[in-house]
């Protein structure tokens, strides 16, 4: 068959063997999800039903590529496979059986911030102190409870649990639990960890159930299976049990997700499960240059905990790992925008070959003001959500509480917005009354007169509202319904009498929105496009699945955790400073230091042909403008594989040391600032730019060099012998290009260089 012939031999064993379990676990770039890619093609042209296929990827795009190159292997037939993230597909599964446990098959998701209006309503009920139970801490527990299948039930009665949440003073956390569980069953929600934890509890609780699955899914296969929790795995092992057609692919050295319960014991466990494991090694990198293996490899060495593997690339040497400095983060953002633009039109790339990577969100500030500066369009990925906007939840709000009218939290969100004199008491009241009556607050407010002593008449006025939109649902057209919402909440019209530019914006994505479902409702593919299917999986869709301009040429701006599984011909990673890379959380202990270098090099590994690698010694950080140390991470990459950029000039306004010529071009004096004492891995033999430092020779005096001419010997201070390429600019501000010897080709301002003539 033709496409076998696309791959090497160790992938097309593993492509070829589809009965069995199967694993892989292999270095970033070797083709782990080419094989998986490859291997449903095989299946599908081995006589495989597509409808028996599951594949499990970690993003939906990366699902949407995937099925999109299995169509252009095997045709249409491709169509038809359950593919997609964990939380996508079992919610998929969950709309056709949650009634079995007890929920509406309409069942809302609710979103992060959707979980923390509930528990911050419990934590406020309960008057618990908000230091000690901080919604972000309370919603981490509770999800890490879930992720673990620890119920609440489970929890209040493990001892070991409580014994250590009454020692650290935070006993309530079960009773919590419990009633957030309570308050999302009654609201018919489930939150992102139950559309898991609750597809383990249909498939422990219903065999017959178990069973109709493990039929359907005759071949399961997971990509990024390092990744995966507890609840996850399990319910791949439960779903495999019958058939063990299970292919899992991953890498130990890019898990980056421990701290959401992500497990590697999953990965040994795996070997475990089924001792007629079959293991396939995949040691090629067929993405990246010589180089940038080798770096990568030499940041990982640093790790204790990891499985040994070979990677190699047979790809050039390739240009070297360029660590550029900047004086400020805006400064940082300008030399990467500057950097992109030279980049593109010497090499003749496009926008879309670049991606500039980073540890926080906070960080794309200023890498996105330098790119507009310089008019480079870019995309930002993983960030707000479209379906995130405050005037797109109202009105899906809206929608929510029409299909689902016990949803609570779009209930509080729209009962008084457009303004209808519903004040907060009367909504406390209704809280308070449903609590008491174990009923929704929507139940309440339609019978307010039985169970409210104040009964407004706005309040009746609003549930008829909401019921007539839901007679409406049942003939209209999702366009047709969703519009007539839009105008009937008031909600349109409030936005159209806000004439402030950010009235205006708010008022054009709305009409976007109202766009989209006009376009849902009138696709030919589906047979069912009601407003309720265009809603279903909403709270689960990403920024980068509304991409309606998916094939513009842009930059990519990401975190380096949204980055995983994707490639660029050249990348820039940002911020590689001590505190935010690694980050400060993670300084305390082994495992989460080396997490972050994991993350490194994740980020390392995306690049192809070119990678850049920047730091800033100065950045603002809260509003104020801190100093900052490069990252010990730099210090652990082989220095042979480096290229220093340190020709950034800083700003004329900002302070700086410029004058100095000892920090302004040599090697930062941050690179040989003792580090702080925390614990690290155990040293590995690297040669670091340190062990590289030159020793000026005994005789060693800068000279005058006003009459420097191309092909002249040099000595530099730090950067040793060199010879002078080139020659530009005018005096007193000429740059000389020289090459050195031990640390390659550099830039220098002659007025500030130390250099003597040899
Ligand atoms: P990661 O760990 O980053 O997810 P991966 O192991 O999944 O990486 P892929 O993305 O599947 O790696 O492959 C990396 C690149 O190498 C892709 O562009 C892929 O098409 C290419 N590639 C993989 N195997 C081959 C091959 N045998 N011949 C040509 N190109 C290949
Ligand atoms: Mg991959």
């Amino acid at each position: 068959m033709d496409y076998l012939a696309g791959l090497n031999t160790e992938q097309r064993a593993a492509v070829q063997q589809i009965h069995g379990p199967v694993m892989i676990i292999a270095g970033a770039g070797s083709g782990k999800t080419r094989v998986i890619t490859y291997r449903v093609a095989h299946l599908i042209a081995s006589g495989v039903d597509p409808f028996n296929i599951l594949v499990l990827t970690f993003t939906n795009k990366a699902a949407r590529e995937m099925r999109e190159r299995i169509m252009h292997l095997v045709g249409p037939e491709a169509k038809n496979i359950w593919m997609g993230t964990f939380h996508s597909v079992f919610a998929k599964l969950l709309r056709v059986e949650a009634d079995k446990i007890g929920y509406p098959n309409n069942f809302t998701i609710y979103d992060t911030d959707d979980s923390k209006s509930v528990l911050r309503a419990i934590l406020k009920e309960m008057n618990l102190d908000d230091k000690l139970y901080s919604v972000n801490f309370v919603l981490n527990r509770v999800s890490a409870a879930k992720n673990n299948l620890v119920s609440w039930q489970e929890y209040q009665n493990n001892e070991q649990i409580q014994a250590d949440d009454f020692s650290s003073g935070r006993g309530m956390l079960g009773k919590i639990y419990e009633t957030y569980v309570n308050r999302c069953f009654r609201a018919g929600a489930m939150d992102f960890d139950d559309l898991l934890f609750k597809t383990n509890e249909l498939l422990k609780l219903f065999p017959e159930t178990l069973n109709k699955y493990q039929h359907k899914f005759k071949y399961l296969m997971v990509d990024e299976y390092q990744d995966t929790n507890f609840s996850q795995y399990l319910i791949v092992k439960k779903l495999a049990a019958v058939n063990e057609n299970i292919c899992v692919v991953g890498d130990d050295a890019q898990s980056i997700y421990a701290f959401r319960g992500a497990n590697i014991q999953n990965i040994l466990n795996f070997e475990k499960d089924y001792p007629d494991l079959k293991i396939f090694k995949l040691e090629q990198n067929y993405r990246s240059t010589q180089n940038i293996v080798n770096v990568a490899n030499s940041i990982i060495a640093n790790n204790k905990e990891q499985l040994k593997k070979n990677v190699f690339s047979e790809k050039e040497t390739g240009d070297r790992i360029k660590v550029m400095r900047a004086f400020s983060d805006n400064e940082e953002g300008k030399i990467v925008a500057e950097g992109i633009m030279q980049e593109r039109s010497t090499k003749g790339l496009k926008w879309h070959d670049f991606a500039i990577l980073y540890r926080t969100n906070a960080q794309s500030r200023s890498m996105e003001e330098a790119l507009r500066k310089l008019g480079i369009p870019y995309k930002i990925y993983g960030g707000l959500s479209f379906y995130q906007r405050k005037e797109i939840k109202d009105l899906i709000a809206y929608f929510r509480l029409t299909f689902n009218p016990n949803d609570e939290e779009a209930l509080k969100r729209v009962i008084n917005y457009p303004k209808r004199g519903i004040g907060d008491t009367t909504v406390d009241r209704i809280i308070v009354a449903a609590d008491k009556h174990q009923l929704s607050p929507f139940e309440i407010i339609l019978e307010a007169p039985r169970y409210l002593e104040k009964a407004p008449a706005q309040l009746m006025a609003f549930a008829t509202m909401i019921q007539s939109f839901q007679v409406l649902t049942k003939t209209q057209s999702a366009y047709e319904a969703a519009l007539y919402i839009a105008q009937h909440s008031g909600l349109l019209k409030d936005l159209y009498e806000d004439k402030s530019v950010e009235g205006l914006n708010r008022y054009e994505n709305i009409q976007e929105l109202l766009n989209g479902i006009k376009e849902f409702s009138e696709r030919e593919d589906l047979e069912e496009k009601g407003l309720d299917v265009f809603m279903q999986d909403i709270a689960l869709l990403t920024n980068d699945d509304n991409d309606k301009n998916k094939d513009a040429d842009t930059v990519s701006l990401m975190t380096i955790h949204s980055s995983k599984g994707l490639e660029f011909p050249q990348v820039y990673v940002v911020g590689l400073e001590e505190n935010l890379f690694p980050s400060q959380m993670s300084l305390n202990s082994r495992s989460d230091l080396e997490e972050e270098r994991r993350l490194f090099y994740v980020a390392i590994t995306r690049a192809e042909t070119k990678l850049s690698i920047s730091y800033a010694t100065s950045r603002f950080k809260f509003g104020t403008l801190i100093s900052c140390e490069p990252s010990r991470f730099l210090d652990e990459i082989d220095a042979q594989y480096l290229e220093l950029d340190f020709t950034a000039k800083p700003a004329a306004n900002s302070k700086s040391d410029y004058d100095d010529e000892r920090t302004a071009w040599g090697r930062s004096d941050a690179f040989s600032k003792p580090k702080p004492k925390t614990t690290t891995s155990a040293p590995v033999k690297t040669t670091s730019i340190l062990a590289k430092a030159h020793v000026p020779s005994a005789n060693f005096k800068p000279s005058d060099t006003s009459n420097l001419q191309v092909g002249m010997e040099v000595e530099h201070e730090r950067f040793g012998f060199g010879k002078v390429i080139s020659l530009e600019g005018n005096k007193p501000d000429i740059k000389a290009t020289i090459f050195f010897k031990e640390i390659g080709q550099k830039q220098l301002l002659l007025k500030f260089a130390k250099l003597a003539i040899v």
